[in-house]
Formats: structure tokens, C-alpha cells, sequence
């Protein structure tokens, strides 16, 4: 399997050529929701980025096994393993079982990815279906020297780790510098050796609502090592692509490398991918700041930043136009236009239908296509393949408009262009709304007819009223020597 595809790396921080472990199997692991409140659009915006990844992969041939985890415990408030567990708080709020909570957020979550027309994982596993394993993979980090207990909690020796390995690669933080950041306080972790140390099992009170057996008595697992042992278990000790969002890499991520090392001595992931944020006013979107758009709002257009409802496919295209590497600001402007933009794709694709194919052809499809899969392979540049997208639209105008001609193969490839890059690979689909443009269109026949009746009876009233209620509806209708054409406006 050869492609030209390059990645970059956030390990290596540069763009490699894609050369998976083993071919022509890849395997991704993308870190998946914590399910104890709605996924927001922030949250969405990571999802799409990877099933992008994900389908493009795909495209190119690879066999990609695709896992992306639930976490169903122990993602503590703080990072610093401090306060409750957010499912668990959640449970008590909602006065339901902690797996009610999961189960209720899980269904919304999935029903979200299906909204915005994201392919399943090969498989999704969950913390709480994995806890064996991660005591093991605990015991494994305590036999190797890595990790000791204290009071019933298992931390990882972060300093012990360092002699020996580097920590911080990652996310280019250097060890001294976050031991003088935090100056060693230990307020509320006493049983920690140092602060920069982090729970692989931590010792559950009598109260705490989730809690299991361990050889360290009644706990539950650190949300680190849910990654670390799941990957391992479904991807092997080193696999190609790991994900998520850019806040994930550290402490997350940068904690996944270091437990995989200390347990089987290898770096697990090639190459490490982060998306960059969804922000609003420049700011992160977050559920802890109530600054955030839940999928539901934007559908619905119910908040009072909104100007008006957006459909999955419109914030879809409107993602589309930033390279999943930058900070994506959210506004009904951009929105607006990515509504517009989308609907140009649309008509355009319906128009190819109508094109009369001619002899020769004087559109470079070949040079679309090749624009299309370059943009592609340079780390996944979707807002490269929308402009490449908008350049075949202006060439369908031309056609449609017969300034320019094409042959049948040509046409073929052009819908088949379509087909692969906005459909297959970025993920857009029709909508309800427009696949009732075939409705649409055979309405807009038999109004046309009445209006041409209409004239020939010269009734200009009635074909006057006609026209201008369809303007109304935002319709425009041209005279042309081949009779009445009709577009909506812009
Ligand atoms: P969480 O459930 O908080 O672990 O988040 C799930 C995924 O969403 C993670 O990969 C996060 O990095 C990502 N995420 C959280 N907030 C945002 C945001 N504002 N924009 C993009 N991705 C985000
Ligand atoms: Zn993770």
C-alpha cells in the first residue's frame, strides 16, 4: 500500500509521510467522550476531525481498525485526581445509578455522531468493561518500578520514570519546569511521593458511589490508564495514530506514553494527532465555562446567540472550511455563509444531471481531482478540498451557462469527484430538505408551465403574480430563449 499521504506528528512536531506499522492494517485510537453530561459542538468538532481522518484513510485503501473509547469512570473534576467523579456526582444530582447516567449520555452521544453523519468506531469500548485489565497493567507498572502504592491508591512515579525515559516529549514540557510551577505543593495529596505523580487505581471512600475490588483494596481506576490499556488491547503495544483534542495532550496523553513505556518498555504511537479547538469570542468552548452550543440548540436555533437554526450538514461544511489543526471561531456569519456556500455545492451537483455531453471537453477534471487528493495527503487539508470544490462549481456554471463544453468520461469523473471528496471522504450528505429538491424541481415544472400558459394566453397579470410570489419565496425565475429557468436566490 503506497499513498503520498503526510501527517503531523505533534511527537516529532513536524509532517511525516504516512508509513503505518503494518500495512495495509492501521490502527487509530481516538479518546472518546466522557458520557456524564450532552456533548457540546466543541466536542463534535474533534469527533468530525478523526472520522475525516478516519474515512480518508480508509479511502486510500488501508484496513483501519477504528477505536474510540466511552469513558464510563474515573475522570476525576481536577486533573490533579482531586474532587468527585463525574459520573458519579452526576448519579447523585439526577438521583439515578451511575450506569443509567452512562447509558442516557451514551445514546445522546451516539445520536449526535449520527446527526452529523460520523462513521461508527470498529469498536468502542468502555473503562468499566476493562477493569482487569487495568488493575493488571497497574500491577505490571508497580513490578517494573514505576509506580507504588499509598494508602490504598496506586500513583505512577513520574520522577523514578524520568532517570530513565523522557517525560514530556509530548507535549514539550520539561519536568523541572512543572515541578517548580506546582513547588511541590501536595495540599489535599499528601499520599502522592511528588505532585507531578498521578493515579493509576485510587483508593475509593466508603461513600464513593463506584468502586471495585483491587489487590489494593476497594477503588477505582485513574482515567489515564483506561487509554493506555485499551489501546494495547485492541491496537497493540505500538500502533499508528492516536487522537484528540489538543487539551488532551497534557497531562492525558503525556501520561498515556509514559504508563505504555513503563509497562512494556515501547513508545506505543507513531504518529499522535490533536485537533485544535471550537471557540466562541476566541474563547474555548467548554462545558465548565458555559461557553458551548449543544448540538440540540444549533438544530433547533434555540438560544438567543443564535440568529436562526443551522442544519448538521451546514455546521459540517462550515467545519470543513478550517484545517482541523486550527482554532475554529464560531459565528452565525461564518455559518451563514457556510449554509450558502453548501447550497452553491448542491445546486451545482443537481445541475450536472441536466449537462449535455459534447465531443471534446474543455474542463481539466484530471487537474481537479489531482488538486482535490493533494490537499488531502498535505495532513488532511479539507479547506483546500472546498476551494478545489468551488473551483468545479464555477466550471459546472460554465458549462451549464454552455461557455464551456465536456465529453461523457469527463462528466463521469467530475460526478464521481463529487461523489469520493464530498461525500465519501468529507461526510456531507443530503438533508431532508434537500432531497426534496427533486420535489422541488417537479413542482417548479408545473408552475412554470401555468406561467408560460399563462403568457401565450397573454394573462401578464397572472404570470406577473406568479413570478413574483416565487421571488417571495426567495425564487428567482430568468427568461432565456430556451424558456423559463428558475434558482434560488444567491
Ligand atoms: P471530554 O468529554 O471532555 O473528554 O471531551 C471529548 C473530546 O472533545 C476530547 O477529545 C476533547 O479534547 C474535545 N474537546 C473539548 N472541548 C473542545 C472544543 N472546544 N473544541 C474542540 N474539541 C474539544
Ligand atoms: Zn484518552
Amino acid at each position: 500500500m503506497q499513498s503520498e499521504l503526510v501527517i503531523y506528528n505533534t511527537l516529532s512536531r513536524k509532517k511525516e509521510e504516512f508509513k503505518p506499522v503494518n500495512p495495509p492494517f492501521v490502527g487509530m485510537y481516538v479518546c472518546g467522550p466522557t458520557v456524564y453530561n450532552d456533548v457540546h459542538i466543541g466536542n463534535c468538532r474533534t469527533f468530525i476531525s478523526f472520522d475525516i481522518i478516519y474515512r480518508y484513510i480508509t479511502h486510500l485503501g488501508y484496513k483501519v481498525r477504528y477505536v474510540r473509547n466511552i469513558t464510563d469512570v474515573g475522570h476525576l473534576e481536577n486533573d490533579a485526581d482531586q474532587g468527585e467523579d463525574k459520573i458519579a456526582k452526576k448519579a447523585k444530582l439526577e438521583n439515578l445509578e451511575p450506569m443509567e447516567i452512562v447509558q442516557k449520555y451514551t445514546n445522546g452521544f451516539h445520536d449526535v455522531m449520527k446527526d452529523f453523519n460520523n462513521l461508527p468506531p470498529s469498536i468502542e469500548p468502555t473503562a468499566t468493561a476493562h477493569l482487569l485489565e487495568q488493575i493488571e497493567t497497574t500491577q505490571q507498572i508497580i513490578d517494573n518500578g514505576f509506580a507504588y502504592e499509598s494508602n490504598g491508591s496506586v500513583y505512577f512515579d513520574v520522577k523514578k520514570f524520568a532517570e530513565t525515559n523522557s517525560y514530556g516529549e509530548l507535549s514539550g514540557r520539561k519536568i523541572d519546569e512543572l515541578l517548580s510551577a506546582t513547588r511541590e505543593n501536595l495540599d489535599g495529596q499528601e499520599d502522592k511521593r511528588s505532585s507531578l505523580d498521578f493515579a493509576l487505581w485510587k483508593q475509593a471512600s466508603p461513600e464513593h458511589i463506584m468502586q471495585w475490588n483491587s489487590p489494593w483494596g476497594k477503588g477505582f481506576p485513574g482515567w489515564h490508564l483506561e487509554c493506555s490499556v485499551m489501546s494495547t488491547k485492541y491496537l497493540g503495544e505500538q500502533f499508528d495514530i492516536h487522537g484528540g483534542g489538543m487539551d488532551l495532550k497534557f497531562p492525558h496523553h503525556e501520561c498515556e506514553v509514559a504508563q505504555n513505556k513503563a509497562a512494556n518498555g515501547k513508545e506505543p504511537v507513531k504518529y499522535w494527532m490533536h485537533a485544535n479547538m471550537l471557540t466562541l469570542n476566541g474563547e474555548k468552548m467548554s462545558k465548565s465555562t458555559g461557553k458551548f452550543f449543544l448540538p440540540s440548540q444549533l438544530f433547533s436555533g434555540e438560544s438567543e446567540l443564535l440568529d436562526k437554526a443551522y442544519s448538521p450538514m451546514t455546521v459540517r461544511f462550515f467545519m470543513m472550511q478550517c484545517h482541523y489543526r486550527s482554532t475554529l471561531d464560531f459565528s452565525n456569519e461564518a455559518l451563514q455563509a457556510a449554509e450558502k456556500g453548501y447550497k452553491r455545492v448542491l445546486i451545482a451537483l443537481n445541475q450536472l444531471n441536466e449537462i449535455k455531453v459534447a465531443e471534446k471537453s474543455d474542463v481539466d477534471v484530471a487537474d481537479l481531482n489531482k488538486r482535490c487528493y493533494a490537499a488531502m495527503n498535505d495532513d488532511f487539508n479539507t479547506p483546500m478540498v472546498v476551494a478545489v470544490l468551488f473551483d468545479a462549481v464555477k466550471e459546472i456554471n460554465l458549462l451549464k451557462a454552455g461557455t464551456k463544453a465536456i465529453s461523457q468520461s469527463d462528466l463521469e469523473s467530475l460526478k464521481k469527484l463529487f461523489n469520493d471528496f464530498l461525500f465519501d471522504i468529507m461526510g456531507l450528505k443530503l438533508e431532508s430538505a434537500d432531497e426534496n429538491d427533486g420535489l422541488s424541481k417537479g413542482l417548479m415544472d408545473v408552475i412554470l408551465e401555468l406561467r408560460k400558459d399563462a403568457k401565450e394566453n397573454k394573462n401578464y397579470a397572472m404570470s406577473d403574480k406568479i413570478r413574483d410570489t416565487l421571488k417571495d419565496l426567495k425564487i428567482t425565475v430568468k427568461d432565456t430563449k430556451d424558456g423559463a429557468e428558475w434558482n434560488y436566490e444567491n
